[in-house]
């Protein structure tokens, strides 16, 4: 994860104004809530204080985190550091076996059903260069995607909704999650039963009925909040091709079958496939990145392998796109008489925000922190996300968290992913109180 379009910031009062703003945005000052009456909106109140009353220790967690670096779904160091954290909260902590997963699970003092919030807690392998006096302290991994900000938010979410057992409604599982970058560590947590926590210490039934993931992003000031309701992440699986023809003197291609003209014309039909069948306003992005073929300048190689990596924005496109790739490479190969195998490696499916849930998270964070930090974004984002695999099963959404500071410009701080992006632990005040209050709101309906 993540690029939130930074090419739609820009300046809303000129250019001396360091703020920012996203174009294109639909107000939400028009959206009205029913269950937004007086003591609610005192509670919410409440709720941002309690929020930055936590900041420091939250800081403290995400620093700590942040120092130790722990990549995949093996993160042992990591999970005993929150574990500690979340010691002598009322939670049922249930440690995952095939992965460093824990899901902790909250009881409310009252019967209802079960919403899950999540944070990842991997990094990823690439040297840091902030200069932070808390920088890695392993060599070649980094928390450069943020997920150290989402464990210590998580963190401190489980402890400002612990101190509120009594009143709340049904149950929060937090779900603490490994091998985001690639991994399918929240696959793995649902192969485990996640998503089946079972009945509620009072044997009544709970289930899950909503779930809810912040990604922090350097692209969006700090503490403004971003969604949209549908596809909100690109699916991003990997294709594989191989060429097979007859190997021979470069003198006397009549005597073998070259498979490089014929994996070049593959590359060019499969572009042309996108261009001239698939819809612009479901996009898809097919990019071929490596050919490999041949030895030497006068031999005709046996082989030709094409990889590449497909996005789409919907399923149906996805679909439509793998099914054109074969039929082109099958057909282009069939046309000059050679073989040809087409493999495709799944990788994360679209993320897609419930449209339901995604208002109902918009109009929580509206009233939480103001209009005009909250953004309904036009368009989703082409990075992958495996948050998709728990949003395929339960309704939910997944928000973006901004994470640059003032006197930073988002379009041009270092990206996510980047060996100097920095995060602003500020937003981390807001991100507490998000998830603690879609949490108190998913249990507490409309009245
Ligand atoms: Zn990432
Ligand atoms: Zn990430």
């Amino acid at each position: 994860m993540v690029q939130v379009s930074g090419a739609h910031l820009r300046s809303r009062h000129g250019v001396d104004d360091p703020v920012v703003v996203v174009d294109d945005i639909n107000p939400l000052g028009s959206t009205r809530h029913l269950w937004m009456h007086s003591m609610l909106a005192m509670e919410l109140d409440t709720l941002r204080d309690e929020a930055r009353d936590l900041l420091d220790e939250t800081s403290t967690l995400r620093r700590t985190l942040h120092r130790w670096p722990e990549l995949g779904n093996d993160l042992p160091v990591t999970r005993e550091t929150v574990l500690g954290a979340l010691d002598g909260l009322p939670l049922g902590v249930t440690l995952h076996e095939t992965t460093s997963g824990i899901a902790a699970l909250l009881d409310g003092g009252k019967p209802g059903p079960t919403v899950l919030l999540r944070g990842d807690m991997d990094a990823l392998p690439l040297k840091e260069d902030t200069g932070l006096d808390f920088e890695s302290a392993t060599e070649g991994q980094m928390h450069a995607c943020g997920h150290d900000t989402h464990t210590a938010m998580l963190v401190g979410a489980a402890k400002l909704l612990s101190a509120r057992r009594a009143d709340i409604p049904g149950r929060v599982l937090f779900m603490f999650q490994p091998g985001e970058e690639g991994h399918g560590g929240a696959q793995f947590m649902i192969d485990e039963g996640l998503l089946d926590p079972g009945p509620a210490a009072d044997g009544s039934d709970s289930p899950v009925t909503g779930a809810y993931a912040l990604h922090i992003t350097s692209n969006l000031p700090t503490g403004w909040i971003a969604t949209k309701g549908g596809s909100i992440m690109a699916s991003a699986d990997t294709m594989l091709i191989t060429v097979t023809g007859r190997g021979g003197h470069a003198s006397q291609p009549h005597h073998a079958l070259d498979p490089i003209p014929i994996a070049c014309e593959i590359v060019q039909a499969i572009q042309m496939m996108v261009t001239r069948t698939i819809d612009v306003f479901d996009p898809s992005v097919v990019t071929v990145g490596r050919i490999t073929a041949g030895t030497t300048n006068n031999v005709i190689p046996e082989k030709a392998v094409i990889e590449g990596t497909i996005r789409a924005i919907s399923e149906s496109t996805r679909k439509k796109v793998t099914d054109g790739i074969r039929r082109v490479a099958e057909g282009v190969s069939a046309a000059h008489d050679a073989q040809v195998t087409v493999e495709f490696l799944d990788g994360y499916p679209v993320t897609s925000n419930n449209a339901g849930a995604a208002d109902f998270a918009l109009g929580v964070v509206k009233d939480l922190i103001g209009e005009n930090q909250t953004v309904r974004l036009p368009n989703p984002v082409m990075g992958a996300e495996d948050f998709s695999y728990v949003l395929n099963q339960v309704p939910g959404a997944m928000l973006f968290l901004g994470g640059t500071s003032p006197d930073r410009n988002p379009n041009t701080a270092a990206p996510n992913h980047s060996n100097r992006v920095l995060f602003d632990e500020a937003a981390m005040v807001n991100g507490i109180a998000v998830y603690s209050a879609m949490a108190l709101r998913h249990l507490t309906p409309a009245t």
